[in-house]
């Protein structure tokens, strides 16, 4: 049996409809922006992986580090007990961060650094003796699979089975000039029951990659401090250089009381969540009342390997060579998309930093169901390049070390579908 064979037996993936789904391609090595096949074949990952790689495939210093790592402490209890690794992450993300964030609670992916969030926010009310228990969150958000983290996402296809089961959650519309003193009322009106707002900021991920303008954002923040209402900044997805800045929070003046991380934390190499918070949280949960404590923990909490491999990623992060390379490939996203923008294919083009979305014009609505997707995905997988569309949302957000050359044929192949497809 080769190993496809062997997958139908026994695996059942994420997001994939088992019965109608076409055989998954065995990757058995990566290099820089590029994955190969069993066969050779190479692949450019134009998505990143599903948006956790940003600095390429098996890159030497995060494998020489993690190696070095697996050789001393693989894993240790993180209650009652500490390492180097955790300690010294702690500290270097947090001097990456707005000034008011302080302390580091780590878990094990985006989702529970959402949960995480949402907990510390519901109980920071809870010891205080506040009833404040609803959340706002936008209307087609997405900040993860788990059921909370479910909840403050947008009702939608992936949600469906179980939305009877779901916390309620207040949905605003993402801000614009049209709508904005609207919600900041309507957060005004609503203000003594919110325990927080959460948000992706700039950009929603999965939602459609939905683009919002960061003054908009800014405006919304700032009433939600003179209201008093807690924000959680998810930027599991826009976090380390995806919108050209270090963290999305960077694009506006305003500073979120907590902050969710995970898929570029460890440069995508393996699992690692971080929820961010200030003092004033964090002093909401010191007491000699035990009850007042944060019950959250994971089996794998702070996991030294995968601290090793997000220190690792930090230091190639903040090299000066990371920031120059977002920002060429901001300018290219840039070119590219001037140069196909009144293509009659090319129904919206939308860009923030190194995240270029094109709406693909079907005559039908853009949806997550589009046919047009499974059509768009071959015809790339065929020209070795992985890009996985969002209905009939295409995007391009490679990892930051992709080659001129490479991005180019990206680009050369986007351009050859709007005149194939
Ligand atoms: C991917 C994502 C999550 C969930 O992260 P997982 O590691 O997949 O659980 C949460 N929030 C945002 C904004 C995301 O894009």
């Amino acid at each position: 049996m080769n190993l496809v064979e062997r997958d139908l037996k026994v695996i059942w993936h994420p997001y994939t409809q088992m019965q109608t789904a076409l055989p998954p391609i065995p990757i058995v090595r990566g290099e820089g922006a590029c994955l190969f096949d069993e066969d050779g074949k190479k692949y450019i990952d134009a998505v990143s992986s599903w948006w956790v790689n940003i600095h390429g495939h098996a890159h030497p210093h995060i494998a020489q580090k993690v190696a070095e790592q697996l050789n001393k402490l693989e894993h240790v209890i993180f209650a009652g007990f500490t390492h180097e690794g955790a300690v010294e992450l702690g500290e270097r993300l947090l001097k990456l961060l707005p000034g008011n964030q302080k302390k580091v609670f780590y878990s094990d992916n985006g989702s529970t650094a959402v949960e995480v969030a949402i907990k510390m926010c519901l109980q920071y009310w809870h010891n205080r003796g506040e009833a404040r228990t609803k959340i706002l969150a936008f209307n087609n958000a997405y900040h993860g699979d788990t059921f909370g983290a479910m909840a403050v996402s947008g009702r939608s296809a992936f949600t469906a089975a179980f939305d009877s089961l779901l916390f309620e959650v207040e949905f605003i519309d993402l801000p614009d000039a049209g709508n904005i003193e609207r919600l900041k009322s309507h957060i005004s009106h609503l203000k003594s029951q919110l325990a927080c707002f959460i948000f992706e900021p700039l950009v929603q991920g999965a939602g459609g990659m939905i683009m919002y303008e960061a003054q908009y954002l800014e405006e919304l923040m700032a009433h939600c401090r003179q209201e008093g209402v807690l924000m959680i900044d998810d930027e599991v997805f826009t976090g380390f250089g995806r919108t050209g800045k270090p963290f999305a929070c960077y694009h506006v003046n305003q500073q979120p009381d907590i902050m969710c991380f995970s898929k570029g934390l460890t440069g995508g190499t393996m699992a690692l969540g971080v929820t961010t918070c200030s003092t004033q949280i964090y002093d909401a949960f010191l007491s000699d009342d035990k009850l007042k404590t944060l019950f959250h923990g994971h089996s794998f909490t702070a996991n030294p390997v995968a601290c090793a491999a997000a220190l690792a990623s930090m230091d190639l992060f903040t090299d000066p060579s990371t920031q120059k390379n977002i920002d060429r490939i901001c300018a290219a996203h840039l070119e590219f998309s001037q140069k196909i923008e009144y293509h009659p294919k090319v129904k919206t083009i939308r860009q923030t930093g190194t995240i270029l979305a094109m709406e693909w014009e079907t005559g039908d609505n853009t949806s997550y169901f589009n046919s047009l997707r499974d059509k768009l995905y071959q015809y790339f997988l065929a020209a070795g390049i992985i890009l996985r569309p969002l209905g009939n949302v295409i995007y391009i957000l490679p990892p930051y070390c992709i080659t001129d050359d490479e991005l180019n044929y990206v680009y050369a192949k986007v351009a050859q579908a709007l005149e194939e497809i």
